[in-house]
């Protein structure tokens, strides 16, 4: 696997049509990889997956998945931890039918508590999801994401440990979100080289060969990210990011949110042919 583009969902171009045709375009679109949104529920039924699996795979498209908005492993109440687990367990079994990659999602919010405190709540719970996932003998990537708000648990720093620390767990480095959740930092040849150094030294080279990213133009402020935007129409030095892509040699999927997004994700994998 080299670096394969994407898309968040069904491409623009085919809205409304079943996931199957949103595979088929994205092959004719020259993409390599396709994200199912279950951000409001797991639509992809059992009996449909390994269907919907066999048409990735003649159309050479890898699948992968963002789970539920509805996830937070530090909630107060062990209900709705329950809860949160059991829409990442049920999102990472139907993505594995369909022969998916990963599955990334939001993973929990700090509610004003220290980093290392929220990380130890959220390492548990998701130790009791890979306890699950093997029970049902689900191979997958599970994959707490960079988040987007500084309200949000999700630095690099605490992503990559959580990846550490547990087996079937890698990290998603959503670029923009970096940006976004530090005011425009992360927006420089020498700040996306230095997530991936640690991207490295936490995981090693295999770390490198297994990235799940997501990268689009974003808006932001002081309280995080805003909205989606176009790269062009943004400040983010896509080119650079880019540049740090190909000097680590990474493999994974590039998942592009962008509002249109096809074309930004075509757009970042021709930046990165040129390189
Ligand atoms: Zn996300």
């Amino acid at each position: 696997m080299t670096l394969r583009f994407g898309t968040a969902g069904t491409p623009s171009t085919v809205q409304g049509k079943p996931a199957a045709d949103a595979v088929r375009e994205i092959h004719r679109l020259g993409l390599a990889a396709l994200e199912m949104e279950f951000v409001h529920s797991t639509w992809l039924k059992a009996d449909k997956a390994p269907e919907l699996g066999k048409i990735a795979k003649e159309q050479d498209v890898v699948l992968t998945a963002h789970g539920s908005y509805y996830i937070n492993l530090n909630a107060k109440e062990p209900e709705k931890r329950a809860a949160s687990r059991g829409r990442i367990v049920d999102a990472a079994r139907r993505t594995f039918e369909a022969g998916g990659y990963s599955v990334t999602f939001h993973p929990a919010f700090y509610f004003g508590e220290p980093s290392e405190k929220v990380a130890s709540v959220v390492q548990g719970e998701l130790k009791k999801i890979e306890k699950e996932l093997k029970e049902h003998s689900v191979k997958i990537w599970v994959r707490p994401e960079t988040t987007g708000k500084p309200t949000q648990f999700g630095t690099y720093e605490e992503i990559l440990k959580l990846s550490e620390e547990l087996e079937m767990c890698m990290p998603c480095i959503d670029f923009s979100h970096l940006h976004a959740r530090t005011n425009g930092k992360f927006n420089s040849y020498e700040e996306f080289s230095q997530v991936l150094t640690a991207v490295e030294s936490t995981l090693g080279k295999e770390g490198l060969k297994n990235m799940h990213i997501h990268t689009s133009g974003i808006a932001y402020g002081e309280k995080g990210e805003k909205n989606h935007l176009m790269l062009d129409e943004s400040d983010l030095r896509y080119q650079e990011l880019c540049k740090a892509w190909k000097d680590f040699k990474l493999s994974g999927v590039v998942i592009c949110e962008s509002p249109v997004m096809e074309k930004d994700a075509l757009l970042l994998q021709s930046t990165y042919a040129k390189i």
